[in-house]
């Protein structure tokens, strides 16, 4: 097995460069000195991370309640670097807390934004990118609003991660190229900024399978490696480089580079990097069938990260031990430590571990002659390759609505921020006229084109201040009157589905579908009519408020136009669909409205499907034609005597055929036998008054 070296481990060497330059001019002689003493513990840092925490702990030990502000975050800025290299998760999180919560009480939004940032790429690291990602949205709107290129750099870095580990290389590769570009605009240290965005950038490329690029990328990395002096930096770009080399075939050549980064990790105390060269080494020499050199380095890594308490590592080192004492014959020995490693990734529920480690038992056990062994372990493999399967497409919608949420709470924020900035422009202008009405009394001895020339002005910002207010309502996600999700923000989250992503992937499991419906208000018109416009949109407001509550936490509920809703069901099967259809229709026309001492009948008529419909591509029959079918299914439901719903099947006929006549015509399909509907009636009512 082998180890990517991690892409997080640069956003920590980089990071301290965010410190540094936010730093406010020390204000008094010791404050100064203990900045300088922190800046020398960088300094060591780039030669030797075990001394410089041997020094940062000893300055922690010299802090006072008396020590100013600017000293202790520069303190903490400094040392949770250092702690994120050797692996101790819980000191390093300690430590952002701790700066997250001086940022606060000082409202240092530099600070913030980066203890922000900081627990996003520990997110990140602990393999949590969806936690990671609301973060990263909450810092991104403090560094654009700093404008400062050593805050955006720490954030489109942080991002790349992010979105590289969720698998979407492409906008990974944005942010990095982002990230590489602001690396010129940072005031100081440019070359090591520059340098750390390169090496993010190659091993991107390793990931991308463009090996021919990531070593295009290494070599002007390397060129600046000398300027820059970080002994870490230098070992990662080494690594990367022995990745891309073993891409390209270049098997001796990677040796070699390996070869120097292990020396380079131990002369500077990089423990973290040590361990993974060790790694690699050993697989490199186990794909080479030298299982004596592969079980020495798989000893020493498993040694070191046994020493530093790195489980992930100790693990995959203890796998490659196994298969290099296999490979010399010691079958049985190999094989408890493999399978103890397997029980391990088993424990803990690292399913994709468990089935590459458990995929290479079966090649073992292959290679020594044992196939009945051999053909279990396979079997296993398989078994665990299908669950894999269907937790990733259960991870990837939920991933999705995690998204959905934080962007749309990101939207929520800047539109708080441009109503603030609004409200604002209105006091100013108010202010304003408060004058020009004063000038306006004063006028005997000021020149009429002066007081002319304010009220122009006043009138320009209230222009202004219209157009603005309009782009607001334009931009909103929500609807003003019921509070639900509007239509846009509906098309946004439908551009984002997975199916756009996964192609055909996702469309062939029948529990994987999303369920679609619409829904009608019976008769509304005449409720307007009989008690007004404002009795109306009190029973709007009832009903959405009935939907919300009756739907799944991850449902979403959206009002589509005047007196329409749709109901959005993630993973919904077409049983639990029905179920949902049942319980919306119960909720809305079992109990009467009641508005300002009126009790209003109210029922709605419903039409529902499956997305991707009837297992059929998206090219063929997207979201807006399924929408379109269960229209069509509505107002069925509607010609058919109102308070019901209907549930358009799958097809049963090919969709070549089917398709031409359901795109305009559902009873023509239903009649030909080309579909089913299921029927759902809603609560029986008594007399309509109203009506
Ligand atoms: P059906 O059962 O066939 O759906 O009959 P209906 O009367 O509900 O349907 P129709 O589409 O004829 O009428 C919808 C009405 O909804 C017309 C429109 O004035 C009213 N409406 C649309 N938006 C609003 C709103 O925001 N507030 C109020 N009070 N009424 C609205
Ligand atoms: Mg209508
Ligand atoms: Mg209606």
């Amino acid at each position: 097995m082998q180890i990517r070296h991690s892409l997080t481990s640069m956003v920590r060497h980089g990071a301290i460069w965010f410190a540094l330059a936010m730093l406010a001019p020390p204000c008094w002689a010791g404050e100064s000195a203990d900045l300088e003493r922190l800046d020398g513990i960088y300094r060591t840092a780039l030669k030797d991370n075990a001394q410089a925490l041997r020094e940062a702990q000893a300055f922690a030990s010299q802090i006072t309640p008396d020590t100013p502000y600017s000293v202790r975050v520069e303190f903490l800025r400094t040392r949770i670097p250092l702690l994120q290299e050797i692996g101790q998760v819980s000191a390093t999180n300690a430590d952002i807390a701790e700066l997250l919560r001086l940022g606060q009480q000082q409202k240092d939004m530099a600070v913030i934004a980066q203890a922000t940032v900081w627990a996003a790429a520990q997110k990140t690291e602990a393999d949590q990118p969806d936690e990671a990602l609301p973060l990263l949205l909450e810092a991104k709107a403090l560094a654009e609003q700093s404008a400062n290129p050593v805050a955006l750099l720490a954030l489109n870095r942080a991002f790349g991660n992010v979105y590289s580990k969720l698998g979407n290389l492409e906008k990974a590769l944005d942010h990095y190229l982002a990230a590489v570009r602001l690396a010129d605009q940072q005031p100081r240290r440019r070359a090591k900024a520059k340098l750390d965005q390169l090496s993010n950038l190659s091993t991107l490329y390793v990931a991308m399978k463009e090996p021919a690029k990531a070593l295009a990328t290494l070599d002007e990395a390397l060129k600046l490696a000398p300027e820059a002096g970080s002994q870490a930096a230098l070992a990662s770009l080494k690594i990367n480089r022995g990745i891309a080399l073993v891409d390209l075939g270049q098997h001796d050549k990677a040796l070699a580079v390996n070869q120097e980064a292990l020396a380079i990790s131990r002369k500077a105390g990089l423990v973290e990097t040590e361990i993974v060269i060790l790694i690699n080494l050993a697989d490199h020499h186990l794909r080479a069938h030298r299982y004596e050199k592969a079980e020495s380095f798989a000893r020493q890594a498993l040694q070191r990260a046994e020493q530093t308490g790195s489980k992930a590592n100790a693990a995959v080192a203890r796998a490659n031990l196994g298969f290099a004492l296999a490979g010399q014959g010691k079958i049985k020995e190999g094989v408890a430590h493999v399978q103890a490693v397997i029980a391990k990734y088993r424990e803990s529920g690292s399913r994709a571990d468990e089935e590459a480690v458990t995929a290479e038992l079966a090649d073992m056990y292959e290679k020594a002659g044992l196939y009945r062994e051999a053909t279990g372990a396979l079997r296993q493999q398989l078994k665990l390759n299908r669950d894999i399967f269907q937790a990733d497409q259960a991870k990837a919608i939920s991933r999705l609505q995690e998204q959905f949420h934080a962007e749309q709470r990101q939207k929520q924020i800047e539109l708080l921020a441009r109503e603030n900035k609004l409200k604002d422009t209105e006091l100013i202008n108010r202010q304003l006229q408060q004058s020009v009405t004063l000038l306006g009394t004063a006028v005997t001895f000021m020149s009429a084109g002066f007081v002319l020339w304010l009220y122009r002005r006043v009138r320009q910002t209230n222009r202004r201040l219209k157009e603005a207010n309009s782009q607001l309502e334009f931009h909103s996600v929500r609807d003003p009157l019921t509070g639900l999700y509007n239509r846009r923000s509906f098309l946004d989250l439908m551009k984002r589905r997975p199916s756009q992503i996964e192609g055909g992937r996702r469309e062939t499991a029948a529990d994987n579908q999303d369920g679609l419906m619409i829904l009608d208000i019976d008769h509304f018109k005449p409720i307007n009519d009989t008690w007004g416009h404002a009795t109306g949109d009190a029973v709007l407001v009832e009903v959405a408020q009935r939907l919300r509550s009756t739907v799944r936490e991850s449902d979403m509920v959206l009002r589509w136009g005047g007196e329409e809703f749709l109901v959005y069901s993630p993973r919904a099967n077409p049983q639990h669909l029905k179920g949902l259809a049942e319980r919306l229709l119960e909720a809305i026309g079992s109990k009467p409205i009641v508005v300002g001492g009126q009790s209003i009948p109210v029922t709605v008529t419903a039409g529902f499907i499956a997305l991707p419909y009837s297992g059929i591509s998206e090219a063929l029959c997207n979201w807006e034609k399924a929408l379109q079918i269960a229209d069509m299914a509505l107002y069925m439901g509607k010609v058919n005597g109102r308070n019901r719903a209907y549930g358009v099947g799958p097809l049963r006929v090919a969709p070549e055929i089917a398709l031409p006549i359901l795109d305009h015509d559902l009873s023509a399909a239903l009649k030909a036998g080309m579909i089913e509907l299921t029927e759902v009636m809603g609560p029986a009512q008594t007399a309509n008054p109203g009506h």
